[in-house]
């Protein structure tokens, strides 16, 4: 992961600053429940977070996917609740630009920088989860709207946001034929929002259960062609997960830095942690994995800077980078010992937020059927 320009490295610069000076204090608080990211949605918006993979032309910031993941990085090192918040707006934005009707492009598109378009996916629920061919919403055709109903689960975003991308069935039968993604209004009628409480981690984030109630969508809204709505979540989902990729390094450098600092201060048997080898292995070994994923990330992000769909890029580098923050999570609770162990320490938050990130956006196990499929397809080039 690196900049592209000198005006990238500025913009990283300004997320890194930002982030250790004015979010990782406040995620402590969302963490015990004090409030969460929304309150500072705002400001997000106006350092151009909302906006930074949009093209300039549509009044995004138009960096580049390696510059993205540098910047969702400096964020979740402080704040990995404000990272995936940022993550979601940004893929949401992201597939608007590719696959949104010109009128929708034009109206949303200029105003997807501000908090008020705050945007969220909707594809998951209680029976789709790892498989959304199993998805059950329904979508029928009534006049020009489509009339939704059915209810989505684990949507981030999912309490403020006003734009929801939705996987719906828009013909009747079962399996991945028939389903559409749909742009549907969270301010329409019969929209119901219910969060979801007691999550481990990322306490920060909204994360709800969304409900459609006879909710009308015009037909205009439909992403995409009818009937592709799983090709428009793939091509999401391509580059969500190198934004959760770099969610997840973002949280492993901290655990890292926590290490290190650790290290240097506790002194047992009349010497530093830092002088037994045991421990400079947990430090060394760490700092391999955030190196090695920040180079698949960049790798993956520079085959989406020039176009080109390769799902087992992105998957690799999610699953490499979020097992490897797991593992590095492990290591500095177990570094920090009893101290680990409590929240005073902030290696224990970091231990809880990072789980999910194996979970979310395809699990490990998905992300290796996807790295697989690919290569019994085409072999290894
Ligand atoms: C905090 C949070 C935020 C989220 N945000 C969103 C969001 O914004 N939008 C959204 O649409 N969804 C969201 N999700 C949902 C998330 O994407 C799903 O939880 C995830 O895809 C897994 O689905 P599931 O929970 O139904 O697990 P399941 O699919 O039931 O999987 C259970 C287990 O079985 C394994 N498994 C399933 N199928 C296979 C297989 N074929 N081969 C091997 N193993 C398999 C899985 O890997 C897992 O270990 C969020 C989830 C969480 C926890």
């Amino acid at each position: 992961m690196a900049a592209d320009t000198a005006s990238d490295e500025m913009l990283i610069h300004a997320a890194r600053e930002f982030a250790r000076s004015e979010l990782q204090d406040r995620d402590r608080r969302w963490d015990r429940g004090e409030g969460t990211v929304v309150e500072v949605l705002p400001t997000l918006a106006e350092m151009g977070f909302f906006n930074i993979v949009l093209p300039e032309s549509c009044g995004g910031l138009g960096c580049g996917y390696d510059t993205y993941a540098a910047i969702i990085h400096e964020i979740a090192y402080a704040s990995p609740s404000a990272a995936v918040t940022l993550c979601v707006h940004n893929m949401v934005g992201h597939v608007l630009n590719l696959f949104a009707p010109a009128h929708l492009r034009e109206t949303l598109l200029p105003h997807w920088g501000e908090p008020e378009s705050f945007g969220a996916f909707a594809i998951s629920e209680a029976g789709a989860g790892s498989d959304p061919s199993a998805s059950r919403t329904r979508a029928d055709r009534h006049g020009d709207s489509f009339v939704l109903n059915g209810e989505k689960m684990w949507i981030t975003n999912g309490l403020t946001g006003r734009w929801f991308v939705t996987l719906a069935r828009t013909s009747p039968g079962t399996g991945k034929n028939g389903l559409s993604m749909i742009l549907v209004d969270g301010n329409a009628a019969g929209v119901g929002r219910d969060p979801i409480h007691g999550k481990m981690g990322i306490r920060g984030s909204e994360t709800a259960v969304i409900s459609f109630s006879d909710v009308k969508a015009p037909c205009d809204n439909l992403l995409g062609e009818e009937g592709e709505g799983l090709a428009v979540g793939l091509t999401a989902l391509n580059g969500g997960r190198i934004g959760i990729a770099a969610q997840a390094t973002g949280i492993a450098a901290a655990c890292l830095d926590e290490m290190i600092k650790f290290a240097h201060e506790r002194e047992q048997f009349g010497t530093q942690l830092s002088s037994f080898q045991a421990i400079q292995q947990m430090i060394a070994d760490s700092a391999v994995e955030v190196a090695a994923a920040r180079e698949l990330i960049g790798y993956a992000a520079d085959l989406i800077d020039r176009g080109q769909l390769d799902p087992a890029a992105s998957s690799k580098a999610k699953l490499f980078a979020t097992e490897a923050a797991n593992r590095i999570a492990y290591r500095a609770v177990q570094l920090h010992g009893g101290m680990g162990y409590v929240n005073e320490c902030r290696v224990e938050q970091l231990y809880r937020d990072v789980r999910v990130t194996t979970i979310y956006e395809g699990t490990s196990e998905i992300q290796r059927l996807i790295i697989a499929r690919a290569l019994l397809k085409d072999g290894v080039h």
